[in-house]
């Protein structure tokens, strides 16, 4: 990718309507582009980004047998009726629309009752479970506060999965390997260090239920951790009785500020029997669906990867999801660094080379708002000594690397 041929341009100043330090760095980046309050459209590095994160979580879900779908946006009044969720009280966020004849439709804030019912027509016997499936899908959501930037959007993206087991049994295995399927997520994000399982409260069929938070200043939640323990309790579940069956007290838990990227629930049969969704066992008798369902912020952990990670100079990407691996500056030297970027993308190494023709200070600031990991700058003083500058983004100072070594570090 040419920078010169980049519609988004940098900007130097901070957006005065944005209090979140990942909206102002994105945007001034041009990652996003801020149509209003909680509703932001991804322009390419951004969309990059996203893809990135997307593709991670697709791998870690196709490995515990996930299969993609994709539902809609648009929703029946009826599919929401039968449990009770169609109502504005009971359902905070709705944002609703009407057909021209009137008909009443829903704008899908949750897939939950949307992919029961559609399950009607896929699952009829024992046979046809365990089975899971899974989208990346915008959610609307009419949210109250938009104040955390991309991390609250009434507009977002989430990986929804929902598993449809015969009994608890059958239910607790699959629930399990989300668990360790969702760290492997974040372990690749490389926010595993501060992301915690958290025990949260649970719905009718179990105690707890299972929130993953990161640590994030900028979050809006508060959890309760024993770094030692790897023990997590979200501030619902705050009691002795909660805390001594976890096997911690309260003087061991720190509370911090954290965001949830990800949570999984398991809904028992409730909702499978009320929307009608039943199987028949091996003696032919009809029994309700195990539902459980297990959603990771897409956009938020842009958001939470973006607030952590930058610096006083910008962006910092994880190799993992940048746009590309290389962000390569030519000071004068065009020809030369054509000939190392396309060496360097033959080689399967994307970058981003900086070809415009603005003042090198421009250069070096824009690459450490862009955020690549990996800094390579080309100018006739290096080329002097056959040779690039070399600078890790996490890193403060530059050192001289031999031309024909750069695609090894790299
Ligand atoms: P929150 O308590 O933050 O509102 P939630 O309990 O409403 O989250 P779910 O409906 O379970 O969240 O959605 C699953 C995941 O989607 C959450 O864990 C979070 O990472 C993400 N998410 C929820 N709401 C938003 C939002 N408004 N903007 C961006 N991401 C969101
Ligand atoms: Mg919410």
């Amino acid at each position: 990718m040419r920078l010169s041929q980049l519609f988004t341009k940098t900007s130097k100043t901070v957006p005065a309507d944005e209090t979140a330090r990942n909206a102002q760095l994105l945007i001034q980046a041009g990652y996003v582009y801020k149509v209003m309050a909680g509703v932001y459209a991804y322009t390419p590095l951004g969309l990059s980004v996203l893809e990135n994160i997307k593709q991670i979580v697709r791998e870690e879900m196709n490995a515990i047998g996930g299969q993609e779908l994709i539902m809609t946006s648009l929703q029946r009044q009826e599919t929401w009726e039968t449990t009770g969720r169609w109502d504005d009280e009971t359902v905070d966020v709705w944002f609703k629309t009407k057909l021209q004849d009137g008909t009443e439709l829903g704008l899908a804030w949750s897939h939950e009752e949307i992919i029961v019912e559609m399950m009607k027509q896929h699952i009829h016997s024992y046979r046809d479970m365990p089975v899971q499936v899974y989208q990346f899908q915008t959610k609307l959501r009419n949210e109250l506060r938009a104040k955390s930037g991309i991390m609250r959007g009434r507009e977002f993206v989430m990986k929804d999965m929902y598993s449809f087991n015969v009994d608890a049994e059958q239910h607790e295995i699959f629930y399990n390997r989300s668990i360790e399927a969702y760290k492997k997520v974040y372990e690749r994000l490389g926010l595993d260090d501060d992301t915690y399982v958290t025990f949260a409260a649970g719905g009718a069929f179990t105690e707890f239920s299972h929130e993953f938070q990161t640590i994030c200043e900028a979050g809006e939640d508060f959890i309760y951790v024993n770094r030692e323990k790897g023990v997590a309790v979200n501030e619902e579940v705050m009691t002795d009785e909660n805390l001594a069956k976890l096997g911690v007290t309260r003087d061991e838990l720190t509370k911090v500020k954290s965001a949830e990227v990800g949570n999984i629930f398991n809904f028992g049969t409730e909702k499978c029997e009320t929307m009608g969704l039943f199987f028949t066992d091996e003696s032919g008798k009809q029994i309700p669906v195990h539902l459980g369902s297990y959603g990771i912020g897409v956009t938020r952990l842009m958001g939470v990867i973006a607030e952590k990670m930058a610096d006083d100079r910008g962006l910092v990407w994880p190799a993992a999801i940048a746009p590309a691996r290389v962000h390569l500056i030519s000071i004068g030297e065009d020809d030369e660094a054509t000939k190392l970027y396309d060496a360097l993308t033959q080689a399967g190494i994307s970058v981003i080379y900086d070809d415009r023709d603005v003042r090198a200070g421009q250069k070096f600031a824009d690459a450490d708002l862009l955020g690549m990991p990996h800094r390579v700058v080309i100018s006739k003083k290096t080329l002097e000594q056959n040779s690039v500058e070399y600078k890790a983004r996490t890193q403060s100072d530059s050192e001289l690397i031999a031309l024909d070594k750069i695609k090894d570090l790299v």
